[in-house]
């Protein structure tokens, strides 16, 4: 059985800090290799799995940057004199213009038009005066202005993208742009979860004397669904040994990782951790964290294990510090540092040496640049609406004590966590 442990909140030299902890779990993790072919719409928010080599050039020609006139750009007029061009024809997008252009002669052009034969150099529209088919350009321009040159987006044989690289909306772009239509991905990890707790009842239940409805499946769903993962969602498991035993092995059979949350403190119905320490290993569960402090990770067969805390704040936090950065890293290879910014604190916040806290923030950024930050509240790792009001954390590092108004402090904004 579980040893107690002293007082809950008391500084534990035994806790490891949320440095050591993540790179404890990063170096338990292989990255994955099984991958898939997809069409590269579907590749989407998936990690890239293959080199990809420009087939072509892009563009595949030169051409045009702007609506106006091709010429040649030598003898240019010189400064403050003026010459006359004649137009001899028009080239627009998609077509090509048959002939050369002899020098003194112009085409009218169009953006994404091939540079007619003869022409280097585009002189925007709004820049010349036309009187049929004269067209009087004046000094100030440059030989070669307004050309895309054929490849200067990418180069025939240039490797473009490597393998791990996750893909945006741009990068699906950049695979169109080059004719693409499918490319390997790594093949999306499955991720079972379950909540544990007597208390929990499902939406659509009523609720009886000191129940509350299951809110961590859900939180769970929304970070494990952005991250890209395939979902096993196992439901709400009482607090019986037994029930919680065969969810472990029915997990293990199917997943990558297994995240429980709840039953990882030392109370009387919290069997997550002997349960693993009976069935896997467990690696670690105390850090010097809060909230979120009895994480419980380890391992169940070929899955990774983290037993999340119960409290619904606790959770979130935990799965951005130490489940994100393991999944980011089973799928991709990558161990991203985490995006910290510093700002100005608006408002004290108590604080003890001896463990890492996260704060829920709200930054702001001002017309001087500064970015200050105010925390959402109340802190208790009970009150969610602390997270969904926040727009970051502040992180406040194990040495850190009180923060008073004015001082510095750490933000790390959700718009990095995705
Ligand atoms: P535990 O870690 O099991 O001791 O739970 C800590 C606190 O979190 C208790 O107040 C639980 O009722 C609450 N809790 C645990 N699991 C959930 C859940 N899935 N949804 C909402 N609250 C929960
Ligand atoms: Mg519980």
């Amino acid at each position: 059985m579980i040893k107690e442990s002293s007082c809950a909140d008391a500084h534990d030299p035994a806790a490891l800090t949320v440095e050591a902890a993540r790179q404890q779990i990063l170096d338990k993790i292989v990255p994955m290799s099984l991958t898939e072919q997809v069409p590269i719409r579907s590749a989407l928010g998936r990690v890239l799995a293959e080199t990809i080599i420009s087939p072509v050039n892009v563009p595949a020609h030169v051409n045009s940057a702007m609506d106006g006139y091709a010429l040649s750009g030598t003898g240019l007029p010189a400064e403050g004199k003026m010459h006359v061009y004649r137009q001899i024809g028009r080239v627009m997008a998609g077509q090509t213009f048959e002939g050369d252009v002899s020098r003194g002669n112009c085409v009218r052009i169009m953006t994404g038009a091939p540079m007619p034969v003869g022409t280097d150099t585009v002189v925007m529209q709004e820049q010349v005066e036309v009187d049929g088919d004269q067209v009087t350009i004046g000094s100030g321009h440059r030989q070669g202005q307004n050309v895309r040159q054929a490849g200067e987006d990418m180069a025939q044989g240039d490797a473009v993208f490597q393998p791990g690289k996750w893909l945006d909306p741009a990068d699906i772009g950049v695979m169109a742009s080059m004719g693409l239509g499918e490319v390997s991905v790594v093949r999306r990890p499955t991720v079972a979860f379950f909540s544990t707790g007597d208390e929990l009842r499902s939406i659509g239940e009523p609720l009886g004397e000191g129940e509350v409805y299951d809110s961590n499946r859900y939180t769970v769903y929304g970070m494990l669904t952005r991250m890209g993962c395939n979902l096993l969602d196992m439901g709400v498991i009482t607090d019986d040994p037994a029930k919680l035993r065969y969810a472990f092995e029915a997990a293990a059979e199917q997943a990558d990782i297994i995240i429980t949350t709840g039953g990882v403190s030392v109370g009387e119905a919290d069997y997550i951790r002997s349960i693993l320490e009976e069935l896997g290993e467990v690696a670690f569960w105390k850090l010097a964290i809060k909230p979120g402090r009895p994480l419980t990770y380890g391992s169940l067969g070929k899955a990774l294990f983290f037993g999340l805390p119960g409290n619904p704040v606790a959770v979130v936090v935990s799965f951005y510090q130490f489940v994100q950065p393991a999944l980011r890293y089973l799928m991709s290879g990558e161990a991203k540092q985490p995006l910290l910014i510093p700002a100005k604190a608006l408002s004290p916040m108590r604080k003890r040496p001896g463990r890492t806290e996260f704060a829920r923030g709200i930054y702001t950024i001002h017309d001087n640049g500064e970015i200050k930050v105010d925390t959402t509240g109340t802190q208790g790792s009970g009150i969610l609406t602390s997270m969904s009001r926040a727009n970051c954390f502040i992180v406040l590092g194990n040495q850190q004590g009180e923060v008073s108004p004015g001082d510095t402090v750490t933000i790390q904004p959700f718009v990095s966590l995705v």
